[in-house]
């Protein structure tokens, strides 16, 4: 992957925990908040940090920030100061926006102004909960579009030593297994003939009702 340029506005939890795997996955990061403690804790983590409000339409553009990759909003509670930055960095040119929102209307309101993408980490970590306790072969998914998910299910021991079309999981659900994990490999784009063991991880694609009744089927 590319290296990139990226600005983490607000270090709180949801903040730093993002700069920092950013950083992991060989990225510059430059963390600002207006909290000197915040800023002085990732300073050895960070390529830079810096204290600054971020609503300061000065500081900002003394900062460079047009010229990052992505400058990510990570700022929650202060809904105005959220809006404020975000509308500041649409309006200077930065390429790319994400911004975090507690709430639908914030939500919302990030969207009007042009944000580029808006997370609602813990709406979105709700629902992720939610499925993996109600499907517990689920490991993970990553929803594509509103429609369509990838998602991760362990072979449970009941579909052991079936071959896929046995399973048929493209006639019976409508959805496609495009890898099969073996603890000796990934087969990608499996065919008809390759076998399920217990432990294997199928990856899927598929809308959310063909994967919900594949899941079904797996639960048992
Ligand atoms: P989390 O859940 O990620 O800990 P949160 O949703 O509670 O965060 P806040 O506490 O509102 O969000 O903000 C996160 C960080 O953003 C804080 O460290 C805060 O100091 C910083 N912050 C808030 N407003 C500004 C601002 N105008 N400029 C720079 N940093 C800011």
């Amino acid at each position: 992957m590319a290296r990139s340029q990226y600005a983490v506005i607000g270090l709180g939890r949801f903040g730093s925990s993002l700069a920092k795997e950013l950083i992991q996955l060989g990225n510059e990061v430059l963390g600002i908040d207006k909290d000197e403690e915040m800023v002085d804790e990732l300073s050895d983590e960070l390529t830079h940090v810096v204290v600054a409000d971020s609503t300061e339409e000065e500081v900002i553009r003394s900062l460079g920030i047009r010229n990052f990759d992505c400058v990510i909003v990570a700022i929650g509670n202060d809904i105005q100061a959220s809006i404020l930055t975000a509308i500041l960095l649409k309006d200077i040119g930065v390429k790319k926006v994400v911004a975090k929102a507690l709430s639908e209307l914030h939500g919302k309101v990030l969207e009007k102004i042009g944000v580029d993408r808006v997370i609602f980490p813990e709406r979105d970590m709700g629902i992720r909960v939610a499925h993996q306790l109600v499907s517990p072969n689920l490991l993970d998914f990553i929803e594509l579009s509103d429609e369509y998910t990838i998602a991760e299910l362990a072979v449970p021991r009941r579909l052991s030593g079936m071959t896929l079309s046995e399973l048929d999981p493209r006639h019976k659900y409508g959805c496609t297994v495009v890898a099969i994990n073996k603890a000796d490999g990934v087969i990608i784009a499996p065919t008809a003939g390759d076998k399920l063991e217990e432990k294997d991880v199928m990856v899927i694609i598929g809308t959310n009702e063909q994967i919900e009744s594949l899941e079904r089927e797996v639960i048992g």
